[in-house]
């Protein structure tokens, strides 16, 4: 039977580890739901298109070649055939992916892809990002918004990022990016029907076991 589990949460609240670790243990697909976000930056950027211009980051976006692994063993992006797994990492890239999140044909165009991979993983996935329990898969069987505290989150992306950016950098790519995301999505507080999961003093293994309660719940 269908098992769609949607997981939002803002960044550096360790959604992304949290969700692959939970898709392997269900057997289940994966879909990192920013990396398409990301690669639509990096595709805009590359093609000297102006991010501030929605009408042709729309375009953009719906002219964008972006192939991405559901597997959760396998973490790979492409964009044009060209593999960018890491490129859409880069700082630049951070900071400059609100502009595409907030265009609203943008997201228009990226949701209907999110919800077509995720019809074509047989209706087995965990999918995460911002809008996926609310917009891409509301009717999903589980919804969960994983939430940290701030200190938490910023330690967490320091952390991920290996300890090479300064404190005034961090702050920019977790709470900068989550106030201007915040402005077209909610994933600050959780809609209807959402179990919240605050990871703040919770380990990776621990917070994977709480997911998975609310699976087998
Ligand atoms: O999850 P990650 O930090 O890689 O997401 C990158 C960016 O993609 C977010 O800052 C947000 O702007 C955008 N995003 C979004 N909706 C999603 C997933 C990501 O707007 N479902």
């Amino acid at each position: 039977k269908p098992l769609v589990v949607a997981i939002d949460g803002p960044s550096g609240s360790g959604k992304s580890s949290i969700s692959r670790e939970a898709a392997r243990r269900l057997h289940a697909a994966y879909l990192d739901t920013g990396a398409m976000y990301r690669a639509v930056t990096l595709y805009c950027m590359e093609a000297g298109i102006d991010l501030e211009d929605s009408v042709a980051v729309e375009a953009a976006t719906r002219n964008a070649d972006i192939e991405l692994s559901t597997s959760p063993d396998a973490e790979w992006v492409r964009v044009s055939g060209r593999d960018v797994t890491d490129a859409i990492r880069e700082p630049s890239v951070s900071s400059s992916v609100s502009a595409v999140a907030t265009t609203l044909g943008a997201r228009a165009e990226l949701v209907r892809r999110q919800q077509q991979m995720i019809a074509d993983s047989g209706l087995r996935i965990v999918a995460e990002g911002r809008d996926i329990t609310t917009v891409v898969a509301p009717h999903a069987e589980v919804r969960i918004l994983l939430t940290a505290s701030e200190e938490a989150r910023l330690r967490r992306r320091g952390v991920q990022l290996g300890g090479t950016q300064s404190a005034a950098q961090l702050k920019e790519q977790v709470i900068t990016r989550d106030a201007k995301d915040s402005t077209v999505v909610n994933f600050q507080q959780a809609a209807d029907g959402v179990v919240t999961i605050d990871s703040s003093d919770l380990d990776f293994e621990e917070t994977v076991q709480a997911v998975l309660k609310v699976v087998y719940a």
